[in-house]
């Protein structure tokens, strides 16, 4: 884990569903799982696991090889423009920070895959082709038992570090953190947009995360 940017702007964003348009755990349970696997995130949704228990449950099902997992991992539909707008805020002064209670062992990979430089907070993993993708909770100030990644806690030290902060997000672990910015710099889609529309809080919808960069340099 490396620490936050020093950078007087930081970007705190989401990977699964918001750098991508799928998340990973909905593709591994679709072609990575056997058939027969039970539905671990109907267990979170229903309460009786939490979101890091039900991540971890579906990913230790995976029975593929590492160049398998990556093939699926590349179908979330990564925003390939995602390492030139980070280029572009970085120049504008704004770090991004990825905080993302899915694994470290599919961002590192899909980040570079288009050059994207991030200071990335998500839970580790280590890939065993017969046990599957192996995560455990993270070290660190940002680790949540429950979630993997405390994305508030990553947004609250930005603050603290008297950073100008952005948060942009797509599911219920991103409902916290994205309450804590300013609505001119609280970016959401999917589930968190019409989360967000329901209680009355304004923010700015996007649909591929490349466009938050034009946005946040015009703000
Ligand atoms: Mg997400």
């Amino acid at each position: 884990m490396t620490t936050l940017p020093t950078t007087g702007k930081i970007l705190v964003t989401d990977f699964d569903g918001t750098l991508t348009q799928r998340d990973f755990y909905r593709i591994a349970q679709a072609v990575l799982v056997p058939p027969g696997t039970p539905d671990y995130w109907e267990g979170f949704i229903t309460g009786r696991l939490t979101h890091f228990e039900a991540m971890q449950r579906i990913f230790w099902h995976i029975r593929a090889d590492a160049e398998t997992v990556l093939r699926a991992a590349e179908t979330m539909g990564l925003d390939p423009d995602a390492g030139t707008a980070t280029t572009a805020l970085r120049a504008a002064g704004w770090g991004t920070v990825v905080a993302s209670a899915g694994c470290a062992w599919y961002i590192d990979r899909l980040l570079a895959e288009v050059a994207m430089t991030a200071t990335v907070y998500a839970c580790p993993g280590v890939l065993d082709p017969a046990r599957g993708l192996l995560m455990h909770l993270p070290d660190g100030p940002f680790r949540d038992p429950r979630i993997g990644v405390d994305k508030a806690a990553v947004v609250r030290a930005a603050l603290a570090a008297g950073a100008e902060v952005a948060f942009a997000g797509d599911g219920r672990p991103d409902l916290a953190p994205a309450l804590l910015v300013p609505p001119t710099r609280r970016f959401a889609t999917h589930w968190l947009a019409e989360e967000l529309t329901r209680l009355g809080q304004p923010f700015q919808r996007f649909t591929h995360w490349a466009e938050i960069a034009p946005r946040l340099l015009e703000a």
